[in-house]
């Protein structure tokens, strides 16, 4: 009787009670490096929890496939069942998956991001001490971006040269817009009020509660003014539903080609930006290689219910085995996770151990100079627990 008492406490508890005695947490392996970042992150986390809750808290991961795994159990790259338990568990964490260019089938990564409406992609882009980056100065980058995640030319609406919908659509365009095309392929823009203005507000909540004090919205309205340029106008009318000047924060805006320039002549003048989805690819590649390189960011992918961590980088295919695959991004993106969840303490232990690692040299070879020996994805992962003792 008292077994199953505990049992439906446990269960209460598993669904999102506040003191979670045991949590799951979803997670995909990824394809190509995947592999081989997963295993060694997640000996990193579960150490890290041990750590600090012992035996008094647990989390449990739960594997869900997608990508070539799941192609291969399943026959299929992105099996409803995975969505379904995404949707029930409402947490997860995932390695990246290949998308073909050109041809074959479209992202599995923006389908998960659409079907799920994980709407906000969040990366924070912050120098760690001991970091090889090419700038001068790398410690003035400290941005968060906030990325739109499921609209603009990224929904992925468009149709080849020569396709029966796209020479309808120029017939139409042609004949009843004026519009003067001749046959090309074929893409969307989708930008609305709606989508833009949840995701700047998510980044003024996120400004209020961590304190930061600008938020800049970086777009291409001068040319494409009515998405782009509206993508700019909401934000702005969405900050003034705020009482921002209570909290210090101040918002402005840059065109998006200008932006490019700026954080990398002057990163200290941005702390948060709001960007369309296409811009928010390119700028965040962009503002990782000035800290060291995508191997090193995290990501969040976060909607209203669910919320998915994801590295920052792709399946790498050029590394073809584990000594040369480097697990800081997808290590830090737990950390994200761990502070969604509310365990702070788990996720601060992590980040502190892996910049202590860094800081102590220990590089794997994406980072390491031609002087520094490097580690295995495996290796610096048990540096980093070693460390916990030392935080
Ligand atoms: P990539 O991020 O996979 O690799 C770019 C470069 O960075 C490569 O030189 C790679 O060796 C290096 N690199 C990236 N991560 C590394 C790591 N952890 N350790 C060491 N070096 C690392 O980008 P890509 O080559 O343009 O894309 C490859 C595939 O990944 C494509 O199919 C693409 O669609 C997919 N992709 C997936 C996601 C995702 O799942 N969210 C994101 C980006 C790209």
């Amino acid at each position: 009787m008292k077994n199953l008492f505990m049992q439906i406490i446990l269960y209460y508890y598993n669904q999102g009670g506040e003191f979670m005695e045991e949590k799951t947490i979803l997670y995909i392996e990824g394809d190509g490096i995947g592999p081989y970042i997963m295993k060694p992150a997640m000996k990193v986390w579960d150490a890290a929890f041990r750590h600090i809750y012992n035996e008094d808290k647990k989390i449990k991961w739960k594997e869900i496939l997608a990508g070539k795994k799941a192609l291969k159990e399943y026959g299929k790259l992105l099996p409803e069942e995975t969505l379904e338990l995404l949707k029930k568990y409402k947490i997860g964490i995932k390695g990246p998956l290949e998308t073909p260019v050109g041809s074959g089938y479209r992202s599995l990564n923006v389908a998960m991001r659409q079907k799920l409406d994980l709407y906000a992609c969040i990366r924070p882009v912050k120098y760690m001490k001991g970091i090889n980056a090419p700038v001068k100065s790398p410690e003035d980058v400290n941005i968060v971006i906030f990325r739109e995640n499921t609209e603009d030319v990224y929904a992925g609406i468009e149709w080849e040269e020569n396709s029966k919908e796209s020479n309808e659509l120029i017939k139409i365009l042609n004949e009843k817009f004026g519009v003067n095309l001749k046959k090309s392929s074929i893409g969307i823009k989708p930008i609305s009020e709606f989508k833009t203005k949840r995701l700047m507000k998510k980044a003024i909540e996120y400004a209020i509660e961590n304190k930061r004090k600008k938020i800049t919205i970086v777009h291409k309205g001068n040319i494409m003014k009515y998405t782009e340029g509206n993508f700019r106008n909401w934000c702005y009318e969405v900050a003034k539903e705020y009482d921002l000047e209570k909290y210090n924060i101040k918002v402005n805006d840059i065109i998006a080609d200008n932006m490019f320039q700026q954080l990398l002549l002057n990163p200290a003048n941005f702390d948060i930006l709001v960007t369309p989805n296409l811009n928010g690819d390119y700028l965040s590649d962009a503002a990782a290689a000035q800290v060291g390189g995508i191997g090193i960011v995290p990501g969040a992918n976060i909607g209203d219910e669910i919320a998915l961590f994801e590295p920052t980088h792709g399946t790498a295919p050029g590394i073809k085995e584990p000594k040369m695959a480097n697990p800081t991004s997808l290590i830090l993106s737990g950390v994200l996770l761990f502070e969604y969840m509310g365990y702070r303490t788990v996720a601060e232990l992590i980040q502190k151990a892996l910049e202590k690692t860094i800081q102590e040299g220990y590089l794997t070879q994406d980072l390491a100079n031609k002087k520094q020996k490097s580690l295995s994805a495996e290796e610096f992962a048990e540096k980093i627990i070693l460390n916990f003792i030392n935080i």
